[in-house]
């Protein structure tokens, strides 16, 4: 079920498990995307070089770990926002904002794909420092596939309105 190209290999697999520390998003800076810790407002790299100080911004981008089961085994990639996009269905902004009202949300979102069936590209890392396998692209298998942040809306939805 998989096939080798280079450095990068496509199969079938299911998702497992999705690690939902940190909301499923990390804050960077929002003109040049270093990542920023969660106490600082201002890039201080794009601060330096601006005229004027504390004009960058930040924004959050996608960075999910998750465990997939191939046919032959299961491991732990990550998926950053591109192809997060495709799971959960906004942008990690919008997505924060939601789990901010719903504290729940990312460990929901984490549920609602379990099981769920893609065909994955992977790819290796390059950077010697990087210990998982990085997902390139992401295809849902199941027709009826829906973005995580659907399924949310309308459970959190009715909670709210009942
Ligand atoms: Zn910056």
């Amino acid at each position: 079920m998989t096939a080798m190209e280079g450095d990068r290999e496509s199969l079938m697999c299911a998702i497992v498990a999705v690690d939902h520390a940190n909301n499923l998003c990390y804050r960077v800076c929002s003109v040049c995307e270093r990542s920023l810790a969660d106490t600082t407002s201002h890039c201080k790299f794009c601060d330096h070089n601006a005229c004027n100080p504390g004009s960058s911004g930040t924004k959050r981008l996608f960075r999910i770990l998750m465990s997939i089961a191939s046919d032959t085994k299961v491991f732990v990639v990550v998926c950053f926002d591109r192809v997060a996009r495709v799971l959960i269905g906004c942008s990690a902004d919008e997505f924060f904002d939601f789990s901010k009202l719903h504290p729940f949300a990312a460990a929901t979102a984490g549920n609602v794909l379990q099981g769920e069936m893609f065909r994955m590209t992977l790819s290796r890392p390059k950077n010697g420092n990087a210990q998982h396998l990085r997902v390139v692209s992401v295809v849902p298998l199941r027709s009826g596939f829906r973005p995580a942040i659907l399924s949310l809306r309308e459970l959190y939805g009715v909670r709210v309105s009942s």
